[in-house]
Protein backbone atom coordinates (compact mmCIF):
# COMPACT_ATOMS: atom_id res chain seq x y z
CA UNK A 1 0.00 0.00 0.00
CA UNK A 2 1.53 3.32 -1.01
CA UNK A 3 0.02 6.48 -0.25
CA UNK A 4 -0.27 9.08 -3.54
CA UNK A 5 -1.27 12.47 -4.54
CA UNK A 6 -2.85 13.03 -7.66
CA UNK A 7 -2.39 16.22 -9.06
CA UNK A 8 -4.91 16.66 -12.06
CA UNK A 9 -4.18 20.51 -14.19
CA UNK A 10 -7.03 22.84 -16.05
CA UNK A 11 -7.40 20.57 -19.57
CA UNK A 12 -7.83 17.37 -17.25
CA UNK A 13 -10.73 18.99 -15.31
CA UNK A 14 -12.13 21.07 -18.22
CA UNK A 15 -15.49 19.78 -18.19
CA UNK A 16 -17.88 17.29 -16.25
CA UNK A 17 -16.64 14.77 -18.64
CA UNK A 18 -13.12 14.99 -18.06
CA UNK A 19 -14.11 15.44 -14.25
CA UNK A 20 -15.72 11.67 -14.53
CA UNK A 21 -12.15 10.54 -16.31
CA UNK A 22 -10.29 11.88 -13.33
CA UNK A 23 -12.76 9.89 -10.68
CA UNK A 24 -11.97 6.83 -12.78
CA UNK A 25 -7.95 7.80 -12.20
CA UNK A 26 -8.62 8.39 -9.29
CA UNK A 27 -10.73 5.23 -8.40
CA UNK A 28 -7.79 3.08 -10.30
CA UNK A 29 -5.58 4.08 -7.20
CA UNK A 30 -7.81 3.57 -4.29
CA UNK A 31 -8.58 -0.13 -5.74
CA UNK A 32 -4.86 -0.70 -6.03
CA UNK A 33 -5.14 -0.40 -2.09
CA UNK A 34 -3.26 2.95 -2.22
CA UNK A 35 -4.20 5.99 0.04
CA UNK A 36 -4.87 9.16 -2.13
CA UNK A 37 -5.15 12.66 -1.95
CA UNK A 38 -6.02 14.43 -5.33
CA UNK A 39 -5.62 17.93 -6.20
CA UNK A 40 -7.58 19.36 -9.00
CA UNK A 41 -6.78 22.85 -10.87
CA UNK A 42 -9.50 25.54 -11.76
CA UNK A 43 -11.32 24.32 -15.27
CA UNK A 44 -9.19 25.56 -18.04
CA UNK A 45 -9.61 29.21 -18.97
CA UNK A 46 -11.55 29.90 -15.81
CA UNK A 47 -8.79 31.33 -13.50
CA UNK A 48 -7.92 33.76 -16.52
CA UNK A 49 -11.70 34.62 -16.83
CA UNK A 50 -11.40 35.64 -12.92
CA UNK A 51 -8.39 37.33 -13.17
CA UNK A 52 -9.63 39.37 -16.04
CA UNK A 53 -13.03 40.40 -14.28
CA UNK A 54 -10.42 41.66 -11.43
CA UNK A 55 -8.70 43.77 -13.83
CA UNK A 56 -11.49 45.19 -15.19
CA UNK A 57 -12.76 46.66 -12.24
CA UNK A 58 -9.34 47.84 -10.83
CA UNK A 59 -6.11 47.73 -12.45
CA UNK A 60 -4.28 48.39 -8.93
CA UNK A 61 -6.15 46.08 -7.58
CA UNK A 62 -6.22 45.36 -3.98
CA UNK A 63 -4.23 41.51 -3.96
CA UNK A 64 -6.49 40.31 -0.59
CA UNK A 65 -9.77 40.76 -2.77
CA UNK A 66 -8.04 39.26 -6.01
CA UNK A 67 -7.82 35.69 -4.22
CA UNK A 68 -11.52 35.90 -2.84
CA UNK A 69 -12.38 36.01 -6.46
CA UNK A 70 -9.08 33.81 -8.19
CA UNK A 71 -9.47 31.36 -5.77
CA UNK A 72 -12.85 30.36 -6.47
CA UNK A 73 -12.21 28.48 -9.92
CA UNK A 74 -10.43 24.98 -7.10
CA UNK A 75 -13.72 25.82 -5.18
CA UNK A 76 -15.58 24.24 -7.82
CA UNK A 77 -13.91 21.47 -9.09
CA UNK A 78 -12.87 20.02 -5.61
CA UNK A 79 -16.90 20.01 -5.22
CA UNK A 80 -17.51 18.51 -8.60
CA UNK A 81 -14.76 15.83 -8.07
CA UNK A 82 -15.38 14.84 -4.95
CA UNK A 83 -19.59 14.51 -6.49
CA UNK A 84 -18.00 12.65 -9.56
CA UNK A 85 -16.28 10.30 -7.19
CA UNK A 86 -18.94 9.27 -4.24
CA UNK A 87 -20.94 8.75 -8.08
CA UNK A 88 -18.80 5.69 -8.75
CA UNK A 89 -18.76 4.48 -5.28
CA UNK A 90 -15.55 6.03 -3.89
CA UNK A 91 -15.58 7.53 -0.15
CA UNK A 92 -14.49 11.23 -0.72
CA UNK A 93 -14.92 14.80 0.82
CA UNK A 94 -13.57 18.30 -0.53
CA UNK A 95 -11.42 20.05 2.17
CA UNK A 96 -10.84 23.83 0.88
CA UNK A 97 -7.52 25.71 2.04
CA UNK A 98 -9.04 27.12 5.29
CA UNK A 99 -10.87 24.03 6.74
CA UNK A 100 -7.61 22.05 6.45
CA UNK A 101 -5.77 24.54 7.12
CA UNK A 102 -2.94 25.11 4.61
CA UNK A 103 -1.25 27.82 5.81
CA UNK A 104 0.51 30.35 4.03
CA UNK A 105 2.37 33.89 4.67
CA UNK A 106 0.39 36.86 3.99
CA UNK A 107 1.92 37.60 0.77
CA UNK A 108 -1.71 37.96 -1.41
CA UNK A 109 -1.71 37.14 -4.61
CA UNK A 110 1.81 35.16 -4.46
CA UNK A 111 1.67 33.31 -0.97
CA UNK A 112 3.81 30.35 0.29
CA UNK A 113 3.00 27.78 1.64
CA UNK A 114 4.52 27.49 5.68
CA UNK A 115 2.74 24.79 6.98
CA UNK A 116 -0.53 22.09 6.61
CA UNK A 117 -2.27 21.12 9.71
CA UNK A 118 -2.74 17.24 8.09
CA UNK A 119 -3.93 15.72 11.85
CA UNK A 120 -7.90 15.34 10.75
CA UNK A 121 -6.70 14.33 7.04
CA UNK A 122 -4.27 12.10 7.77
CA UNK A 123 -6.97 10.23 9.98
CA UNK A 124 -9.25 10.18 7.10
CA UNK A 125 -6.90 8.74 4.73
CA UNK A 126 -6.18 6.14 6.99
CA UNK A 127 -9.64 5.50 7.17
CA UNK A 128 -9.68 5.02 3.41
CA UNK A 129 -11.52 8.37 2.39
CA UNK A 130 -10.40 10.49 -0.68
CA UNK A 131 -9.11 14.11 0.14
CA UNK A 132 -9.96 16.59 -2.54
CA UNK A 133 -7.86 19.14 -2.00
CA UNK A 134 -8.21 22.34 -3.97
CA UNK A 135 -4.78 23.34 -5.63
CA UNK A 136 -4.08 27.27 -5.49
CA UNK A 137 -5.17 28.33 -2.57
CA UNK A 138 -4.34 28.30 1.58
CA UNK A 139 -4.82 30.47 4.78
CA UNK A 140 -2.52 33.42 5.38
CA UNK A 141 -1.83 34.88 8.92
CA UNK A 142 -4.88 37.71 8.14
CA UNK A 143 -7.35 34.66 8.13
CA UNK A 144 -8.02 35.55 4.54
CA UNK A 145 -8.00 33.02 1.58
CA UNK A 146 -4.54 33.54 -0.17
CA UNK A 147 -3.25 32.03 -3.43
CA UNK A 148 -0.33 30.73 -4.30
CA UNK A 149 0.54 32.43 -7.53
CA UNK A 150 -0.25 31.40 -11.49
CA UNK A 151 0.12 27.79 -11.73
CA UNK A 152 0.71 26.87 -7.57
CA UNK A 153 -1.67 23.88 -7.94
CA UNK A 154 1.74 22.25 -8.24
CA UNK A 155 3.00 23.35 -5.31
CA UNK A 156 -0.01 22.41 -3.10
CA UNK A 157 0.29 19.35 -4.56
CA UNK A 158 4.16 19.08 -3.52
CA UNK A 159 3.71 20.32 -0.76
CA UNK A 160 0.55 18.34 0.09
CA UNK A 161 2.79 15.10 -0.69
CA UNK A 162 5.99 16.34 1.43
CA UNK A 163 3.32 16.76 4.69
CA UNK A 164 1.42 13.69 4.43
CA UNK A 165 4.83 11.91 3.55
CA UNK A 166 3.57 10.59 0.33
CA UNK A 167 5.61 7.74 -1.70
CA UNK A 168 4.59 9.98 -5.05
CA UNK A 169 3.40 12.97 -6.42
CA UNK A 170 2.35 12.48 -9.64
CA UNK A 171 0.93 15.91 -12.21
CA UNK A 172 -1.48 14.61 -14.59
CA UNK A 173 -1.05 17.37 -17.28
CA UNK A 174 -1.88 17.68 -20.91
CA UNK A 175 1.36 16.51 -22.31
CA UNK A 176 3.14 13.49 -21.52
CA UNK A 177 5.95 14.42 -19.83
CA UNK A 178 9.02 16.96 -20.00
CA UNK A 179 10.93 17.84 -23.34
CA UNK A 180 14.19 18.76 -24.47
CA UNK A 181 12.37 22.26 -25.53
CA UNK A 182 8.81 23.02 -26.14
CA UNK A 183 7.40 20.12 -28.81
CA UNK A 184 5.51 23.16 -30.70
CA UNK A 185 8.35 24.73 -31.54
CA UNK A 186 10.24 21.73 -32.80
CA UNK A 187 8.84 18.34 -33.62
CA UNK A 188 12.14 17.41 -32.84
CA UNK A 189 11.98 17.63 -28.96
CA UNK A 190 12.52 14.55 -26.92
CA UNK A 191 10.42 13.63 -23.62
CA UNK A 192 13.22 13.14 -20.97
CA UNK A 193 12.58 9.86 -19.28
CA UNK A 194 14.26 11.60 -15.80
CA UNK A 195 15.59 15.21 -15.08
CA UNK A 196 17.24 16.24 -11.90
CA UNK A 197 15.51 18.56 -9.52
CA UNK A 198 18.18 21.38 -10.11
CA UNK A 199 17.49 21.51 -14.32
CA UNK A 200 13.98 21.13 -13.49
CA UNK A 201 14.04 24.66 -11.32
CA UNK A 202 15.90 26.07 -13.80
CA UNK A 203 13.81 24.88 -16.34
CA UNK A 204 9.99 26.07 -14.52
CA UNK A 205 11.78 29.08 -13.46
CA UNK A 206 12.93 30.45 -17.37
CA UNK A 207 9.68 29.44 -18.40
CA UNK A 208 9.10 26.21 -19.50
CA UNK A 209 5.67 25.75 -18.29
CA UNK A 210 5.17 22.23 -17.17
CA UNK A 211 5.75 22.79 -13.19
CA UNK A 212 5.62 26.14 -10.97
CA UNK A 213 8.76 26.90 -9.87
CA UNK A 214 8.15 27.02 -5.92
CA UNK A 215 7.00 23.42 -6.59
CA UNK A 216 10.02 22.34 -7.83
CA UNK A 217 12.12 23.70 -4.95
CA UNK A 218 9.56 22.22 -2.60
CA UNK A 219 10.33 18.52 -4.08
CA UNK A 220 13.86 19.18 -3.93
CA UNK A 221 13.89 20.01 -0.42
CA UNK A 222 11.85 17.19 0.71
CA UNK A 223 13.00 15.05 -1.56
CA UNK A 224 9.21 14.40 -3.01
CA UNK A 225 9.27 12.10 -6.08
CA UNK A 226 7.24 13.85 -8.26
CA UNK A 227 6.18 12.19 -11.74
CA UNK A 228 4.83 14.64 -14.42
CA UNK A 229 2.70 12.29 -16.60
CA UNK A 230 -0.39 12.55 -19.34
CA UNK A 231 -4.19 12.15 -18.16
CA UNK A 232 -5.09 11.34 -21.72
CA UNK A 233 -2.76 8.17 -21.54
CA UNK A 234 -1.45 5.34 -19.37
CA UNK A 235 2.36 6.08 -20.53
CA UNK A 236 4.86 6.31 -18.01
CA UNK A 237 5.95 10.12 -17.94
CA UNK A 238 8.83 12.24 -16.68
CA UNK A 239 10.76 11.16 -13.69
CA UNK A 240 11.76 14.44 -11.36
CA UNK A 241 14.58 12.89 -9.08
CA UNK A 242 17.92 13.66 -7.17
CA UNK A 243 21.32 14.11 -9.71
CA UNK A 244 22.63 10.48 -8.13
CA UNK A 245 19.94 8.59 -9.52
CA UNK A 246 20.52 9.42 -13.55
CA UNK A 247 23.34 7.13 -14.91
CA UNK A 248 24.51 8.99 -18.18
CA UNK A 249 24.18 12.72 -18.13
CA UNK A 250 24.20 14.79 -20.90
CA UNK A 251 25.95 18.26 -21.00
CA UNK A 252 22.23 20.36 -22.08
CA UNK A 253 19.24 18.69 -20.85
CA UNK A 254 16.91 21.47 -22.42
CA UNK A 255 16.26 24.73 -23.74
CA UNK A 256 13.47 27.13 -22.81
CA UNK A 257 12.27 29.71 -23.13
CA UNK A 258 9.77 32.79 -21.89
CA UNK A 259 7.78 35.49 -23.73
CA UNK A 260 6.61 36.72 -20.39
CA UNK A 261 8.90 38.93 -19.66
CA UNK A 262 9.89 43.08 -20.27
CA UNK A 263 12.36 45.10 -19.70
CA UNK A 264 13.05 48.28 -18.26
CA UNK A 265 15.78 50.82 -19.12
CA UNK A 266 16.03 53.95 -16.16
CA UNK A 267 18.26 56.16 -18.43
CA UNK A 268 20.81 57.99 -16.40
CA UNK A 269 20.68 57.02 -12.97
CA UNK A 270 23.32 58.46 -10.21
CA UNK A 271 26.50 55.90 -10.20
CA UNK A 272 26.90 55.90 -6.60
CA UNK A 273 26.53 53.56 -3.44
CA UNK A 274 22.81 52.88 -2.46
CA UNK A 275 21.34 53.41 -5.86
CA UNK A 276 20.57 49.73 -6.69
CA UNK A 277 19.02 49.32 -3.05
CA UNK A 278 17.15 52.01 -3.80
CA UNK A 279 15.87 50.86 -6.73
CA UNK A 280 15.06 47.35 -6.49
CA UNK A 281 14.04 47.52 -2.81
CA UNK A 282 11.03 49.44 -3.73
CA UNK A 283 10.10 46.68 -6.60
CA UNK A 284 10.68 43.96 -4.13
CA UNK A 285 8.77 45.40 -0.99
CA UNK A 286 5.82 45.68 -3.78
CA UNK A 287 6.17 41.65 -4.77
CA UNK A 288 7.75 42.53 -8.16
CA UNK A 289 10.71 40.10 -8.48
CA UNK A 290 13.10 41.52 -10.84
CA UNK A 291 15.10 39.11 -13.20
CA UNK A 292 18.43 39.57 -15.14
CA UNK A 293 19.87 42.79 -14.55
CA UNK A 294 22.77 45.06 -16.10
CA UNK A 295 24.60 48.00 -14.92
CA UNK A 296 27.29 49.80 -17.00
CA UNK A 297 29.86 51.48 -15.82
CA UNK A 298 29.05 55.02 -16.26
CA UNK A 299 31.55 56.73 -18.76
CA UNK A 300 31.42 60.35 -17.07
CA UNK A 301 31.51 58.48 -13.61
CA UNK A 302 28.70 60.47 -12.24
CA UNK A 303 25.80 58.12 -14.22
CA UNK A 304 24.46 54.96 -16.21
CA UNK A 305 21.85 53.53 -17.05
CA UNK A 306 20.39 50.45 -15.40
CA UNK A 307 18.70 47.48 -17.28
CA UNK A 308 16.41 44.73 -15.66
CA UNK A 309 13.82 42.26 -16.75
CA UNK A 310 10.74 41.34 -15.09
CA UNK A 311 7.17 39.45 -15.12
CA UNK A 312 5.15 41.10 -17.84
CA UNK A 313 2.27 41.18 -15.46
CA UNK A 314 4.27 43.15 -13.40
CA UNK A 315 4.76 46.24 -15.70
CA UNK A 316 2.97 48.29 -15.27
CA UNK A 317 3.02 48.34 -11.41
CA UNK A 318 7.17 48.44 -11.88
CA UNK A 319 6.89 51.47 -13.69
CA UNK A 320 4.28 53.20 -11.27
CA UNK A 321 6.24 52.27 -8.10
CA UNK A 322 9.58 53.38 -9.63
CA UNK A 323 7.67 57.14 -10.74
CA UNK A 324 6.56 57.33 -7.22
CA UNK A 325 10.28 57.30 -6.31
CA UNK A 326 11.47 59.77 -9.26
CA UNK A 327 12.25 62.63 -7.19
CA UNK A 328 14.61 60.16 -5.36
CA UNK A 329 16.31 57.89 -8.01
CA UNK A 330 16.96 60.88 -10.40
CA UNK A 331 16.71 58.91 -13.86
CA UNK A 332 16.25 61.29 -16.22
CA UNK A 333 13.90 58.44 -18.35
CA UNK A 334 12.26 55.41 -17.97
CA UNK A 335 11.54 52.90 -20.85
CA UNK A 336 9.91 49.68 -21.00
CA UNK A 337 10.04 47.26 -23.95
CA UNK A 338 7.53 44.29 -23.89
CA UNK A 339 9.11 42.55 -27.19
CA UNK A 340 11.70 40.83 -25.69
CA UNK A 341 11.71 37.00 -24.86
CA UNK A 342 14.44 35.11 -22.74
CA UNK A 343 15.87 32.16 -24.47
CA UNK A 344 17.87 29.54 -21.54
CA UNK A 345 19.83 26.40 -21.96
CA UNK A 346 20.16 24.12 -19.03
CA UNK A 347 21.94 21.17 -18.33
CA UNK A 348 24.13 19.76 -15.07
CA UNK A 349 26.69 18.55 -17.31
CA UNK A 350 27.79 22.75 -17.48
CA UNK A 351 29.13 22.39 -14.09
CA UNK A 352 32.14 20.48 -15.46
CA UNK A 353 32.52 21.26 -19.02
CA UNK A 354 33.60 24.09 -20.58
CA UNK A 355 32.34 26.47 -24.19
CA UNK A 356 28.82 25.41 -23.24
CA UNK A 357 27.85 29.52 -23.47
CA UNK A 358 30.06 30.20 -26.11
CA UNK A 359 28.33 27.32 -28.35
CA UNK A 360 24.92 29.33 -27.03
CA UNK A 361 26.13 32.55 -28.54
CA UNK A 362 28.02 31.12 -31.60
CA UNK A 363 24.81 29.93 -32.38
CA UNK A 364 22.60 32.99 -32.30
CA UNK A 365 25.23 35.04 -34.06
CA UNK A 366 25.52 32.78 -36.88
CA UNK A 367 21.56 33.36 -36.99
CA UNK A 368 21.90 37.30 -36.91
CA UNK A 369 20.08 37.71 -33.60
CA UNK A 370 21.30 40.31 -31.33
CA UNK A 371 21.62 39.21 -27.19
CA UNK A 372 20.62 42.20 -25.25
CA UNK A 373 21.15 40.91 -22.10
CA UNK A 374 23.23 37.74 -20.66
CA UNK A 375 23.11 35.94 -17.18
CA UNK A 376 24.10 32.65 -16.30
CA UNK A 377 24.36 30.44 -13.23
CA UNK A 378 25.93 27.49 -12.38
CA UNK A 379 23.61 24.84 -14.62
CA UNK A 380 22.20 27.67 -16.75
CA UNK A 381 22.80 30.65 -19.49
CA UNK A 382 19.78 33.05 -20.54
CA UNK A 383 19.60 35.59 -22.79
CA UNK A 384 17.40 38.30 -23.50
CA UNK A 385 16.39 38.69 -27.24
CA UNK A 386 13.71 40.48 -29.35
CA UNK A 387 10.59 38.52 -29.03
CA UNK A 388 10.07 37.48 -32.70
CA UNK A 389 13.42 35.53 -32.79
CA UNK A 390 12.14 33.23 -30.25
CA UNK A 391 11.08 30.05 -32.43
CA UNK A 392 14.00 30.77 -34.72
CA UNK A 393 16.62 30.69 -31.77
CA UNK A 394 14.94 28.13 -29.55
CA UNK A 395 15.21 25.35 -32.77
CA UNK A 396 19.14 26.40 -33.80
CA UNK A 397 19.94 26.22 -30.76
CA UNK A 398 17.77 22.89 -30.02
CA UNK A 399 20.13 21.51 -32.76
CA UNK A 400 23.64 22.74 -31.90
CA UNK A 401 23.40 20.73 -28.38
CA UNK A 402 22.68 17.48 -30.27
CA UNK A 403 19.36 17.65 -28.90
CA UNK A 404 16.91 17.01 -31.66
CA UNK A 405 15.29 13.55 -31.89
CA UNK A 406 16.24 11.31 -34.82
N1 LIG B 1 -5.78 27.72 -11.40
C1 LIG B 1 -4.55 28.34 -11.07
C2 LIG B 1 -3.89 28.96 -12.30
O1 LIG B 1 -4.39 28.87 -13.38
C3 LIG B 1 -3.58 27.41 -10.43
C4 LIG B 1 -3.15 26.26 -11.30
O2 LIG B 1 -3.84 25.89 -12.24
O3 LIG B 1 -2.11 25.68 -11.02
O4 LIG B 1 -2.86 29.56 -12.19
MG1 LIG C 1 0.12 24.28 -14.42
Amino acid sequence: MARIVQKFGGTSVANVERIRAVALRVKAEVDAGNQVAVVPSAMAGETNRLVELVTSVSKLYDAREYDTIVSTGEQVTVGLLALALQDIGIQARSWLGWQIPIHTNGVHGKARIESIDIEEIEKRLERGEVLVVPGFQGLGPDNRITTLGRGGSDTSAVALAAALKADRCDIYTDVDGVYTTDPRITPKARKLDKITYEEMLEMASVGAKVLQTRSVELAMKHGVRVQVLSSYTDEPGTLVVDEDEIVEQELVSGIAYSRDEAKITLVSVPDQPGIAAAIFGPLADNGINVDMIVQNISHDNNATDLTFTLPMADLERAIATLEGKRGELNFADIRADKNVAKISVIGVGMRSHAGVAQRMFTTLAEKGINIQVISTSEIKVSVLIAEEYTELAVRALHTAYGLDAD
